[in-house]
């Protein structure tokens, strides 16, 4: 830039040494007053370009035209330097300004001047063309050269490349240099024709033009604008329509390929668009669908609560709505979907259509389902559980105390001898038994029935809508007819009976848990009264039960509480007349009941176990009892010892170490041990209980079957048993006088003993007669109260130590006698 200012120096000294005193006259006074003051204010600005004539360069060309070049440089000078001076304040740029108006208007004077002679006599030309080149030389050199330094400087200043800078601001500006031009050379050429004053003439019209000029320039530019304005208007409803499209083609690639189904639906129900998910999920194709309404695949059932719910929507009541329901698929299997709908509507506010968006749950929701039937529903049977049995059984309760005619009742089933078969067939065929009562047990009753499984071997049924109690025990009957046929299981005929309790809503329930317990107590009712029996429950059996379950309570503590005694009843040889043994027999001693008979408490400690306990008790003490009278009151064949065992002892696979730990700790002699089992306790498993028994015998003890003759009819396996001693039941003995068929019975009980070599011992002997009849069966040895009663350890030393137990029997008579003891007593 100083470079600039330099050379614009330079040729501003060398125009001011060429310039002649004479060229400062009025019309170079006149030129320079009007370019100061009015040209340099004035612009004139060309429509579409972004260009300005300024017309102080006119008035420079013009005075460069008229009064020769070295005025027009003087000019430019003063009037670049003004114009600076207002716009900057940068004395720099103000000198570089005026620097470049130098050298722009000194090298287009010498342009002139070297092209065309000089420049004065250009306007009096007569050639138009030589003039019409002499201006386009003139705007040419001036644009050049003004903007070439102006686009360096500034360039320079930006640290852009020049080309670029010229290129992008002063390119255009070409065509106001060419316009100034032209300008300058018509008012100089008018000047030389009609003389320089009339120059001042064509002030007012140059005037009037310029204003007119002006005016049209504004509405061109509204015009412009309007046009600007619609295009853009246009531009910009094209841009709107575009984006709507892009917009629609968006939705519409996301509604046909979205993963879940979606779908319009006009208000009416029928499906305007669908996508391939939810043509996947139903099963129809798009056409199919198309065709019909969303009721035609909904489910029936869900249809209705839906129907309501798209009428909300539709009225505007809801905003939207989602639920889980069932389509029907075009196969016909259940679809179970969430369905989400919301409501489209118009640019006024109508409702337009409805947007469902459907979701494929079945997978979930057969998960739940399963889960649900898992948690209320036993895995072996299918059947309800526990669980959902209570909860119906809550049902009928409530339902019957609001509408009292309305009768149920719960019955609890217990089959007799499942633990056998589950213990000798294998679990697999106790599972596959338990089935199988649950299919039979489902075909006994009616629709609205429960049959349910709690555990084990025990099932429940809930009979609800019944007339009367009687409709109960018409159903246990149906079941226990149906339970007694065998059931055939791998091959194996399994039979089992059932045992059932009936609990019947008369008895006024407010609970489940009442209503299956007296149920229970009916079962056990019926059980304890035989196998395969039903039992309905009345309230003495609960109070029996309550009984039971505090007797359960006491017994458990008895043991310790030393609560329980023996006594001995002898056992007496008809051949020597005398004692030969003691049976001894268990009393309890109960705190406030006093007396209990092992009747009474014997069968609850079997089936609660305590007999274990229980029964060693009695042979360790019996042993030791017996140990005692041996050594006291010596005899020849010293006294046998006859103990009781039970069904659940006898079940102990360790029964034989037991016995044998006893007698080794109370030092008896196993030979004068009696053990007494029933005929039912060997029937149940004839082999096992063989090995069992032989083991017993291996000890050296002896076995008796007690109340022989009842129950089980043994006869034929009798042989194969090591059975020492036959016990006739007291039935037969005590009614042995009334019919000669219990005579029989006893005769042959002797007369198969003695075919057996075993020994006979008649139970419950309580007359004379009986006696002597005994006597004559020739029948081994008797016990009863004609004897003796059970006693306590006292009165039974006193039966011994008097007479050594000698009874005087007067067997031989016929006549009615007494054992002189018994008269004693
Ligand atoms: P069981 O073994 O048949 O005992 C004979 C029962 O008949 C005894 O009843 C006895 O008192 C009774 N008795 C004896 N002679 C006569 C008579 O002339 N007339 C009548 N009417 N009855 C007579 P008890 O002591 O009440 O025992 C009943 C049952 O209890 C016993 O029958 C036995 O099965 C069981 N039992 C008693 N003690 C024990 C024991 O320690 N262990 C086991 N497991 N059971 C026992
Ligand atoms: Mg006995
Ligand atoms: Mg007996």
């Amino acid at each position: 830039m100083w470079a600039v200012v330099a050379l614009g120096g330079i040729l501003f000294i060398i125009t001011v040494r060429h310039a002649s005193a004479e060229l400062i006259d009025l019309r170079f006074l006149l030129l320079g007053v009007i370019t100061l003051t009015v040209g340099s204010h004035v612009v004139v600005r060309i429509p579409r370009v972004k260009g300005q004539i300024s017309v102080s360069d006119t008035f420079i060309l013009l005075t460069m035209l008229l009064l020769d070049g070295e005025a027009a440089v003087l000019l430019a000078a003063a009037d670049a330097f003004c114009t600076s001076l207002r716009i900057t304040k940068s004395k720099l740029t103000i000198l570089f300004n005026t620097a470049v108006y130098i050298c722009a208007t000194f090298l287009t004077a010498w342009s002139l001047r070297l092209l065309f002679g000089s420049i004065v006599g250009l306007s009096q030309h007569n050639f138009t063309s030589i003039y019409f080149e002499a201006i386009c030389v003139m705007a040419l050199v001036q644009y050049v050269v003004n903007s070439s330094l102006v686009a360096t400087g500034v360039a320079l200043k930006a640290g852009k490349p020049v080309f670029q800078m010229w290129r992008q601001s002063f390119l255009w500006s070409s065509i106001t240099y060419f316009a100034g031009a032209s300008a300058a050379g018509l008012v100089a050429k008018l000047i030389s024709v009609f003389g320089f004053y009339a120059f001042l003439a064509t002030g007012p019209i140059i005037a009037v033009v310029y204003f007119t000029y002006c005016t049209y320039l504004k509405n061109i530019e509204v015009s412009t604008s309007q046009a600007e304005l619609a295009t853009q208007h246009a531009k910009q409803a094209q841009r709107h329509v575009a984006a709507l499209r892009e917009s629609e083609e968006r939705f519409r690639s996301a509604f046909d390929y979205a993963a879940i189904g979606m779908a319009m639906v006009s208000l009416e129900g029928n499906w305007i668009q669908v996508n391939t998910s939810l043509c996947d999920i139903v099963g129809y194709t798009e056409q199919e669908l198309l065709a019909g309404r969303f009721q035609d695949i909904t489910n029936p059932d869900d249809l209705i609560a839906f129907n309501i719910s798209f009428m909300q929507l539709i009225g505007g009541e809801l905003a939207s709505y989602e639920t889980e329901q069932r389509y029907v698929h075009k196969r016909g299997r259940e679809v179970w979907v969430n369905l989400s709908t919301s409501l489209v509507r118009d640019s006024h506010g109508e409702p337009l259509h409805l947007i469902f968006q459907i979701q494929d749950v079945t997978d979930r929701k057969l998960a739940q389902e399963q889960l649900l039937h898992d948690a209320f529903h036993d895995a072996l049977t299918g059947l309800p559980n526990r669980a959902l049995f209570f909860d119906h059984a809550k049902m009928a309760i409530q339902r019957s105390k609001r509408d009292e005619t309305r009768l149920f009742a719960a019955l609890f089933l217990d089959f007799d001898r499942f633990k056998v078969i589950n213990d000798s067939l294998g679990h697999m065929i106790g599972d596959m038994l338990l089935i199988a009562i649950a299919r039979r047990l489902e075909t006994c009753l009616r629709p609205g029935d429960t049959v349910a499984r709690l555990g084990g071997d025990e099932f429940t049924i809930l009979l609800e809508d019944l007339t009367d109690t009687g409709d109960a025990i018409e159903v246990a009957q149906r079941i226990q007819e149906e339970i007694s046929r065998p059931f055939n299981l791998s091959g194996h005929d399994v039979f089992t009976t059932v045992s059932i309790g009936i609990a019947p809503s008369c008895t006024g329930y407010e609970r489940a848990d009442e209503l299956l317990r007296d149920a229970d107590t009916a079962m056990y009712r019926a059980k304890s009264l035989g196998r395969q029996r039903h039992e309905v429950f009345d309230k003495s059996m609960h109070d029996t039960a309550m009984k039971l379950l505090q007797l359960e309570t006491d017994l458990r503590r008895a043991i310790e509480r030393n609560e329980f005694v023996l006594h001995y009843q002898p056992i007496v040889s008809l051949k020597e007349g005398r004692i030969s043994g003691f049976e001894a027999l268990i009393r309890w001693q109960h705190p406030e009941r006093g007396f209990v008979s092992p009747i009474e408490f014997i069968p609850l400690a079997e089936e609660t176990g305590l007999i274990i306990p229980i029964g060693q008790w009695v042979l360790a003490e019996a042993c030791r009892q017996m140990n005692k009278w041996q050594k006291l009151v010596p005899q020849d064949v010293p006294l046998s010892l006859s103990v009781n065992l039970s069904g659940k002892q006898f079940m102990q696979p360790d029964l034989a170490e037991q016995i044998s730990r006893i007698l080794a700790e109370t030092g008896f002699d196993p030979k004068y041990l009696k053990l007494e089992i029933t005929e039912s306790m060997v029937m149940e498993n004839i082999d096992s209980a063989i090995k069992l028994l032989n083991r017993i015998r291996a000890l050296g003890v002896e076995l008796s079957i007690d109340d022989f003759g009842t129950g089980y009819s043994s006869l034929s396996y009798l042989h194969r048993f090591p059975i020492n001693t036959l016990k006739i039941d007291r039935s037969f003995v005590s009614q042995m006088m009334d019919g000669d068929e219990n005579a029989e019975i006893v005769r042959t009980i002797v007369t198969l003993a003695r075919s057996l070599q075993m020994d006979v011992v008649a139970e419950g002997v309580e007359t004379m007669p009986q006696l002597q009849r005994l006597t004559s069966l020739h029948c081994d040895y008797v016990q009863g109260y004609l004897f003796s009663e059970p006693v306590s350890i006292m009165a039974a030393f006193d039966m011994l130590s008097t007479d050594g137990g000698v009874f005087m029997l007067a067997a031989s008579s016929a006549e009615a006698a007494c054992p002189s003891r018994v008269m004693a007593a």
